[in-house]
């Protein structure tokens, strides 16, 4: 089936970059959709940030390969950089998740809205702040830090903000919010995360 664009190329608007997403809900594939749209940015030559929030340790495989793209040289001088805060929420002995807010994870907090803030000063093209929905819902970064990052930043950066719990303040901002509806999880049957598909 051939598909057209309902808008002809001479009427479109110009390509605007600048706008504000949030990718929430309790469903999977809020990070994942974030990171891909990553590499379609880098790709085109754009410059892609992203600051990891509340995500500590050496677990999240995506990593692997964004170290070995940050080295390596894309066409149209795209590139993607990542910056991570967040104390480590899995125990080292138990291997289980913690849960709760503890002193550290504030303090990691303020670390990842420094590099955001930064960030988003007009270095880069597309930002995405992840796991900045859940941060804010969990108290770790204040409405009123959280506004500021957003409202500071330069104009034509695209933002990409994910994880559960938006808040109000930030979807009346948004330009686009997706809501990830939880239909069905295998963690539910039991399955624990699994590398390289969840983490
Ligand atoms: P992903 O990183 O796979 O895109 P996500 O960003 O949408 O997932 P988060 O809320 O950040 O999801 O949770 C991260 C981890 O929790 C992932 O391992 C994911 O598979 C798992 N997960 C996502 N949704 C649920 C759920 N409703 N119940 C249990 N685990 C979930
Ligand atoms: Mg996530």
């Amino acid at each position: 089936m051939l598909i057209r664009n309902s808008v002809p190329v001479k009427n479109r608007p110009p390509e605007h970059w600048g706008l504000l997403q949030v990718y929430t809900g309790n469903g999977k594939g809020k990070t994942t959709a974030a990171l891909g749209v990553a590499l379609r940015a880098a790709a085109i030559g754009k410059k892609v940030a992203i600051i990891f929030f509340d995500k500590g340790g050496e677990h999240y495989s995506e990593r692997i390969f964004l170290d070995w793209l940050g080295r390596q040289k894309i066409k149209g001088g795209g590139r993607i950089r990542y910056l991570a805060s967040g104390a480590d929420r899995i125990d080292q002995k138990t291997g289980r998740f913690r849960f709760g807010v503890t002193p550290k994870d504030r303090l990691e907090a303020q670390k990842g809205l420094r590099f955001a803030a930064s960030a988003l000063g007009g270095r880069y093209d597309l930002v995405i702040l992840d796991e900045f929905n859940s941060s804010l819902k969990l108290g770790m970064i204040s409405e009123r830090a959280g506004k500021k990052l957003l409202d500071n930043r330069a104009g034509d950066v695209e933002c990409i903000c994910t994880g559960r719990g938006a808040p109000g303040w930030l979807r009346r901002r948004a330009d686009l919010i997706t809501e990830m509806k939880l239909v069905k999880h295998y963690f539910y049957r039991g399955y624990a995360a699994r590398e390289g598909i969840d983490f």
